[in-house]
């Protein structure tokens, strides 16, 4: 086939979502690689040939289940459950369980897709997947959550394995859901393997797995700051979101001498202009994660502002959205760059909406993409498996090494292939595109069409 015989852009994403009617999350995330591979590839016939980006965007399947549990009163309730298994060129399928209420489908199928990318990204051999369940944990006691995550394995189990894929922890899926699973994975089969990440130190865990997402988010914000000869160092950041990834996004930036001002959760944000210091960060710790109470707590007890909405028309230098999807609004992204935001790192996965990041890179902001400002986190959970496999647990000085070599790494993969000739400014989302893309697209190209 010629190169001029090639659907262009708009055909590709055409086909894209008519084979996945509805599917908006998953035709935002294609569309989002897509439009930078298509310039990548423009004159490299071999994977056009072979069809290697819309064989990237169909899943190499997605296992939907039913999850039948009984509540405390004794009700029978019914919710579903899945797995995305997006890729497995460069290693076992790897990606979070999320339990959120409004999870579905295409979400799933958006994260799996972008964790293929991700994953590529941190160098480590590891494939795309993702799961979860429309279950929402909030307001469900220790043995509701107990019994739904059991039930939830009993069908699981059967998809994953070591060395076939596996799980973490995302959104509602903490050290309390992991353990549950681990415990029905080693029930049901009787074996003790790495079939999940994320899991307790006292059985399998690694060290700094939990801070890895939100330091990494951090690291990856000081690369692209120190490329410029500045850094975190001095800057009053806002931070979105008040679990794992902005906690820990706070805590490095607190040791890299930033100043956090915000916080968020689904009541609204705090504004503490003083910072959140490790005292305070101590408290919504506390808070969130033992207490599982709500920040507007925070605002009493420090006798802070607490707002409704999203903290994004707060002035600042840097933002780290850190909750959860589509956070960051066109509107949003040019308030931020109106009150001279200088870089955005996303610690959630795909929190700037698509208008919103041609906003960032337009305005020239150093904007790092989900995929690659938060791979720290699985980046430590591929470090995880290997610890499993080789039954050792390494030094946690040694793994806080390795996390920031593998996000400098990311950096410097996402400066080569997102470099502009002409003013030096890198786009970072091109830059991790591509380079996440050729290494998946390689592999697949050694496997002939499979
Ligand atoms: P948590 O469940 O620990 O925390 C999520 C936070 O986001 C909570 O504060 C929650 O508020 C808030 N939030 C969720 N939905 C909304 C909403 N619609 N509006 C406002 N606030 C909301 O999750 P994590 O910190 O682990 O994950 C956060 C993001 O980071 C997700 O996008 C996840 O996919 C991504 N991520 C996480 C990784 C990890 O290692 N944990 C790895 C890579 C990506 P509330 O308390 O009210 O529920």
């Amino acid at each position: 086939m010629a190169v001029s015989d090639h659907v262009n852009l708009e055909q590709f994403m055409e086909g894209v979502e008519r084979r996945n009617p509805g599917e908006i999350e998953f035709h935002q995330a294609v569309y989002e690689v897509a439009v930078n591979v298509f310039d990548f590839i423009a004159d490299k016939e071999v994977y056009h040939e072979y069809q290697i980006l819309r064989r990237i965007a169909e899943p190499d399947r997605v296992v939907s289940f039913r999850v039948c549990w009984e509540d405390d009163k004794g009700d029978t309730r019914v919710q579903r459950g899945w797995r995305v298994q997006n890729n497995n060129s460069i290693g076992p399928y790897k990606g979070g369980l999320r339990f959120h209420s409004r999870v579905n489908q295409s979400i799933l199928k958006f994260l799996a897709f972008e964790q293929t990318f991700k994953n590529s990204l941190t160098g480590l051999p590891m494939g795309g997947g993702k799961g979860g369940s429309n279950f929402n944990p909030k307001g469900k006691s220790d043995h509701e959550v107990m019994r739904f995550c059991q039930s939830f394995m009993n069908e699981l189990y059967r998809h994953v394995g070591e060395d076939v894929d596996v799980p973490a922890g995302d959104i509602g899926v903490g050290a309390r859901e992991i353990g549950y699973l681990f415990g029905q994975y080693k029930r049901i089969t009787n074996r003790f393997v790495g079939v999940l990440t994320g899991k307790g130190m006292e059985y399998g865990g690694s060290p700094i797995r939990t801070e890895a997402t939100g330091y990494g988010t951090v690291y990856f914000m000081e690369s692209m700051l120190n490329r410029v000869n500045d850094s975190v160092d001095g800057k009053t950041c806002l931070v979105s979101g008040s679990g794992n990834v902005a906690q820990h996004a706070v805590e490095k930036i607190n040791h890299l001498g930033g100043r956090a001002v915000t916080l968020s959760d689904s009541g609204g944000f705090i504004y503490d202009p003083e910072g959140i210091d490790t005292d305070k960060l101590a408290f919504v710790k506390d808070l969130k994660n033992l207490r599982r109470g709500r920040l507007s707590e925070y605002a009493k007890k420090f006798g802070v502002e607490h707002h409704e909405g999203r903290p994004w028309g707060i002035t600042a230098d840097l933002a780290f959205p850190c909750a959860t999807q589509n956070e960051i609004s066109t509107a949003e992204a040019k308030t931020l760059i109106a009150n001279g935001v200088k870089g955005v790192s996303e610690g959630a996965n795909m929190p700037t909406e698509q208008q919103g990041i041609h906003a960032f890179t337009n305005a020239k902001v150093l904007f790092a993409p989900s995929k690659a400002a938060n791979a720290g986190g699985v980046a430590v959970s591929g470090l995880e498996m290997s610890q499993n496999s080789a039954r050792i647990t390494w030094k946690e000085e040694d793994l806080q090494k390795l996390l920031l070599d593998i996000m400098t790494g990311i950096h410097d993969r996402c400066v080569e292939h997102g470099r502009s000739p002409n003013d030096d400014y890198v786009n970072y989302v091109k830059g991790a595109n591509i380079a996440a893309f050729i290494k998946v697209a390689d592999a697949m190209l050694a496997y002939g069409v499979v």
